[in-house]
C-alpha cells in the first residue's frame, strides 16, 4: 500500500525515504508505514491521557468483536495501558447469533487475544436472553441494529460487570461518532445526541472512546501494517440499517468539505455543555423489572424483550 503523488509515483514519507503508506490531510504529511504507526500511537495515547480515560488501577473491559475497530483497539490499548499502574484489561466478545458473520469474526478475536496474552470471555446472546439475534429478528429485520444494540449495550455492560471491570471500552472511531451524531440528529433524539457515556455517575459503566478521534480509513492502515488486516465478512442485516446510508453520505460530505465529521462533533459537545441530560430527560429512575437505570418505567431492554417473545 502507498501514497501516489499526481506525476512521480509514490510519495517519499515525510519523515524518511521509505514510500508513504497515507496522506493525513490535517497535518499536510505523507507517513510511511513505521510513522505512520508512530504518528497514530502518540495521538491515541494523548487522547487517552487528555480526556482521562484511563487511571492506574483500573480494570478495563474491552468490547471485542472481532472486527476491524475492536481489532484496532486493543493492539493500542494494549500497548497504552503500559503507560499507567496496575492497569487490566479483558476482553469481551458478544455473540449475537448472526449466521454466516459470527464465527469468523470470533475466531479473530480468540486468536487476537490470546496472542496478546489478555484474559478473554464470550458472551452469547442465547445465554443472556434465551435466544440468537436472527431468530429474535424474523420479521423484524429492518429493526436489526436498533434491536441488536439495545440487547449488546445490556450484554457488554453485564459481562464487564461481572469481569469486575470499572470502565468499559469500545472501539468507536471519528466516522461512528461522527455519524451518530447525525443520526440523532435527523431521529430528533435530543437526549442521546447530548448524553455523556464517559461520565462517572455511579449509575452505569464508564464508557471510554481511545479511537473517537482516529477515522476509519487510519483504522485500516494501521491494521495492514501491523499485519493484522483480515478480509472478513459482513454482517449481512447492515443493509438495513440507516447507518449505512449516513455513512456514505457523510464519507462524500468529508471529502468534498474535509473537517466536517470534526465540526459535527464539535456541534455535540457545545450543544452538551449548554444542556444537562436532566434538561431535555426525565430524572434517572430503577426499572421496575430489572433494577437498572433509565428514564421511565421500564428499561430499553425489558421494553424490548416481550415483543421479542422472551
Ligand atoms: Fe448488530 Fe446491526 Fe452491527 Fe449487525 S450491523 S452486528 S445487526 S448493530
Ligand atoms: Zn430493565
Amino acid at each position: 500500500m502507498t501514497t501516489e503523488t499526481p506525476n512521480s509515483g509514490p510519495a517519499a514519507c515525510s519523515c524518511c525515504t521509505e514510500s508513504a503508506v497515507i496522506y493525513l490531510r490535517e497535518q499536510g504529511r505523507h507517513l510511511c508505514g513505521n510513522h505512520f504507526r508512530e504518528d497514530l500511537e502518540t495521538r491515541v495515547s494523548r487522547s487517552v491521557r487528555e480526556n482521562a480515560m484511563i487511571r492506574d488501577g483500573d480494570q478495563i473491559a474491552v468490547a471485542l468483536s472481532g472486527g476491524k475497530d475492536s481489532t484496532a483497539l486493543l493492539l493500542l490499548l494494549d500497548s497504552v495501558v503500559k503507560e499507567y499502574r496496575d492497569v487490566n484489561l479483558i476482553a469481551i466478545t458478544v455473540d449475537e447469533g448472526i449466521a454466516g458473520y459470527r464465527d469468523d469474526t470470533i475466531n479473530s478475536a480468540i486468536s487476537l487475544a490470546s496472542n496478546l496474552g489478555i484474559e478473554h470471555h464470550i458472551i452469547s446472546f442465547a445465554e443472556m436472553f434465551g435466544g440468537s439475534l436472527d431468530t429474535f429478528l424474523t420479521g423484524k429485520e429492518d429493526r436489526a441494529c436498533t434491536i441488536c444494540g439495545i440487547l449488546r449495550k445490556k450484554a457488554l455492560a453485564t459481562a464487564a460487570q461481572h469481569v469486575g471491570a470499572n470502565k468499559l471500552a469500545t472501539g468507536h472511531n471519528l466516522n461512528d461518532e461522527a455519524q451518530s451524531v447525525l443520526m440523532n440528529t435527523l431521529r430528533g433524539d435530543l437526549p442521546r445526541l447530548i448524553r455523556d457515556s464517559g461520565k462517572e455517575t455511579g449509575l452505569f459503566i464508564p464508557r471510554i472512546k481511545p479511537l473517537q478521534d482516529i477515522s476509519e480509513k487510519e483504522i485500516a492502515v494501521y491494521l495492514v501494517v501491523r499485519n493484522k488486516w483480515s478480509d472478513l465478512p459482513e454482517c449481512p442485516y447492515t443493509r438495513y440499517a440507516l447507518r449505512a446510508e449516513v455513512r456514505t453520505m457523510l464519507s462524500k460530505l468529508e471529502y468534498q468539505y474535509p473537517g466536517t465529521m470534526q465540526r459535527l462533533i464539535r456541534s455535540r459537545k457545545t450543544l452538551s455543555r449548554c444542556l444537562k441530560i436532566s434538561d431535555v430527560q426525565g430524572p434517572v429512575q430503577r426499572c421496575k423489572t430489572c433494577g437498572d437505570p433509565c428514564s421511565g418505567d421500564l428499561c430499553q431492554v425489558c421494553k424490548l424483550l416481550p415483543s421479542l417473545g422472551r
